[in-house]
C-alpha cells in the first residue's frame, strides 16, 4: 500500500498511466493524482463503507485509469483484492464471488447486467465504476439508466463521485496504516480446469518487484520515464505484476489499452505515444504481425517481454527481424507471476526462459522428486519469497502444489548447460504415443513454421493401438494447403510417432482471455 504513496513522493507530476480514448483523444494521470485518488477510495471503504481489514473487495474492471485507484484504494483500507476478468458469465462471476468470500463487488456499469443479478442473489454489496469517460458507451448509459427505472436498483456511483470529487479539488483526510498481510486472492488462469485461487501476499509481490528491478537493472532494464504498452488485461497476474505494479514502481508510464480487439486500438496507442517495452503472449505477438499497418510503421521499441505461454520460434524470429529484441520469461499466478527471464542487453536465446531470479531456487525432478542431470526433462519446482503458502481453501490438483515452500510448477523443464532454463511443456498435456512422449509444443512448433499454417494446437485423443495419438487442430493462412502436403511436411521434421495422425481444419482455436490456446477445451469437445 506504501507503494503508491512512495511513487507519488519520487515521480510527483510525471504520468503514471495514459489511456487512448474512444474519441481517438488521449487522457492520462500522474504518480500524485492517482496516489490521492486511492487515498480517497481507501477513506470512502473505510469510513462510508466501514469495511473492516482483511474483508475481501472483488474487483471487476476493464483495463482503465480506474483499475490502479480501486487497487491501491482497497490495500490503503487493509482489504483484501481479487481481480476478476470483466468479461465473466453469471456462472463464472458467482463462483469467484463465493470462493473468495468477496464483500463488495467494485464493476463497470458497461457489464451490470451480469454483475447486477449475481451481487443481488449473494447479498453483495455492488459499487459502480463509469466507464462512460474512457469508452463513451452510450450502451452503458443506457443500461444504468434501464436497471435505475425498474427501481429494485439503485447503482452506487459512489466511485466515480469520488473521482470527479477530487478533480474538483476537495482534499480530504487519509486513513490510517491499516496493513493486513494478504494482497490478493488471484485466480489461476483457468487454462487446464477450473481456477484455483492464490493467496498472494503484500511480501510475495514486494518480493518479486525487487528481485525483477534487481535483475533487470543488472542489465539495460526499464527506466523511470520511460513507457510500457499494456494491452493484456490488468486483472490476470502478468500484466498486473509486470506492467502494472513492476513499472509502477520504477517510475514509468503506463499505457493502458483496454481490449487488442479491434486492433486499431493499438493502433492509436502505437501512433499517441513514444513506447520503449510492451509484454504480451505469442497470440498477440502473431496477431500484430499479421496487422498491414503494423508491417508497414513498425513501432520502434526497445525490448518485448513475452510469457504465459511458450513463444514460438517462428513468431520471436519475425518480430526480432521487423520491431526488437523479444525477452522471453517464465512464471504463474502462484509464483507472483515472475521466476525467471532473458536478461535484455544480451543475445536474446530463442526457446528460452532465461535465468531464474536472485533469491529464486529452481529445481528439476524425476517422478520420485530426484533431481535430473543438465539437460534432461523433468517437473519443474521453484521456491523463494515470491511462491504462495498456498492455495485458498486448500484448493489443489495433481499439477500444482506447495510442499515444504517448494512449488510443484506442473511443467516439464530442462536446464540448459549454463543454467538458462527451458520449458518442455504443460505435464497435462503431455502425449504418450506407444510409450513415447510427444510434447505438444514441439509439434505446434514445426507446424507454425509451416508459411501456409497461421497457428496449431496439438492434443492427445485415445487410440486403440498406440494408446494415444497425436491430433492437430490447425487454422489455415492458404487454405489450397491440404491435409497430405502438411503430413508430408511433417514427416520431414519430425519423427514418425511425433507427426499427427488426425488432422482437423479449424477457422480458430479456443483462447483463454489472455490469449492462451486452451488445449484442455480441444480435448474435450472430442
Ligand atoms: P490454470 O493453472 O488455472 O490451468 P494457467 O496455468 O494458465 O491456468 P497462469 O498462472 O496464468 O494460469 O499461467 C502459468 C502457466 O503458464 C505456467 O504454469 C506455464 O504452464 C505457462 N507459461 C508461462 N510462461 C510460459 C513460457 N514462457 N513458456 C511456456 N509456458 C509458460
Ligand atoms: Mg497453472
Amino acid at each position: 500500500a506504501a507503494l503508491a504513496a512512495d511513487a507519488a513522493d519520487r515521480y510527483q507530476a510525471n504520468t503514471a498511466f495514459g489511456f487512448v480514448l474512444a474519441t481517438g483523444a488521449s487522457t492520462a494521470r500522474t504518480f500524485k493524482e492517482v496516489d490521492a485518488l486511492s487515498d480517497a477510495f481507501a477513506r470512502y471503504l473505510v469510513h462510508d463503507m466501514g469495511l473492516q481489514m482483511g474483508q475481501v473487495i472483488a474487483v471487476q474492471l476493464p483495463t482503465s485509469l480506474h483499475y490502479p485507484i480501486a487497487v491501491f484504494g482497497a490495500w490503503k483500507a487493509g482489504l483484501i483484492v481479487t481481480n476478476v476478468n470483466p468479461m465473466y458469465t453469471e456462472r463464472e462471476l458467482r463462483l469467484q464471488l463465493e470462493d473468495s468470500g468477496a464483500q463488495i463487488l467494485l464493476a463497470s456499469d458497461m457489464f451490470l447486467q451480469v454483475a447486477q443479478p449475481v451481487a443481488a442473489a449473494l447479498g453483495i454489496h455492488l459499487m459502480t465504476a463509469s466507464m462512460w469517460d474512457f469508452f463513451a458507451q452510450p450502451v452503458a448509459a443506457a443500461i444504468r439508466e434501464k436497471l435505475t427505472a425498474s427501481g429494485d436498483f439503485t447503482p452506487t456511483m459512489a466511485f466515480t463521485r469520488m473521482v470527479d470529487a477530487l478533480r474538483t479539488g476537495d482534499e480530504l483526510a487519509k486513513v490510517g496504516r491499516r496493513d493486513h498481510p494478504v494482497a490478493l486472492y488471484q485466480y489461476t488462469g483457468g487454462t487446464t480446469g477450473r481456477s484455483k485461487g492464490a493467496v498472494i501476499t503484500h511480501q510475495n509481490i514486494l518480493a518479486t518487484l525487487k528481485m525483477t528491478r534487481d535483475y533487470l537493472d543488472a542489465y539495460d532494464g526499464p527506466r523511470s520515464g520511460e513507457t510500457i504498452l499494456t494491452v493484456l488485461p490488468l486483472y490476470h497476474i502478468f500484466a498486473f505484476t509486470v506492467n502494472f505494479l513492476l513499472f509502477f514502481s520504477l517510475g514509468a508510464r503506463n499505457v493502458l489499452v483496454p481490449n487488442p480487439r479491434p486492433i486499431s486500438n493499438l493502433r492509436s496507442a502505437f501512433e499517441q505515444f513514444e513506447i520503449e517495452w510492451m509484454s504480451g503472449v505469442d497470440t498477440l505477438y502473431v496477431g500484430l504481425l499479421n496487422e498491414p499497418w503494423f508491417k508497414t510503421h513498425p513501432p520502434k521499441l526497445r525490448y518485448a517481454f513475452s510469457g504465459g505461454t511458450a513463444l514460438r520460434p517462428s513468431t520471436a524470429e519475425a518480430w526480432q527481424k521487423l520491431v526488437c529484441p523479444m525477452l522471453e520469461g517464465y512464471g504463474m499466478t502462484e509464483t507472483t507471476c515472475i521466476v525467471s527471464c532473458n536478461p535484455p542487453n544480451q543475445k536474446p536465446r530463442l526457446g528460452s526462459v532465461g535465468l531464474p531470479m536472485p533469491g529464486c531456487e529452481v529445481r528439476i525432478v524425476d517422478a520420485d522428486g530426484c533431481s535430473l542431470a543438465l539437460g534432461e526433462r523433468g517437473e519443474l519446482l521453484v521456491r523463494g519469497p515470491q511462491v504462495i503458502a498456498g492455495y485458498l481453501h486448500a484448493q489443489q490438483d495433481s499439477a500444482s502444489a506447495v510442499l515444504d515452500g517448494w512449488l510443484h510448477t506442473g511443467d516439464i523443464a530442462q536446464f540448459e548447460p549454463d543454467g538458462y532454463v527451458r520449458i518442455v511443456d504443460r505435464k497435462k498435456d503431455l502425449i504418450l504415443v506407444s510409450g513415447f512422449n510427444v510434447y505438444p509444443n514441439e509439434v505446434e512448433d514445426v507446424l507454425s513454421a509451416h508459411p501456409g499454417i497461421l497457428e496449431a494446437a496439438v492434443i492427445g485423443v485415445p487410440d486403440a493401438v498406440t494408446g494415444e495419438a497425436v491430433r492437430a487442430h490447425v487454422v489455415l493462412r492458404d487454405t489450397a494447403l491440404t491435409a497430405e502436403e502438411i503430413e508430408r511436411y511433417c514427416r520431414t521434421q519430425l519423427t514418425a510417432y511425433k507427426v499427427p495422425k488426425q488432422l482437423v481444419f479449424s477457422a480458430q482455436l479456443p483462447k483463454s482471455p489472455v490469449g492462451k490456446v486452451l488445449r484442455a477445451q480441444l480435448r474435450t469437445a472430442g
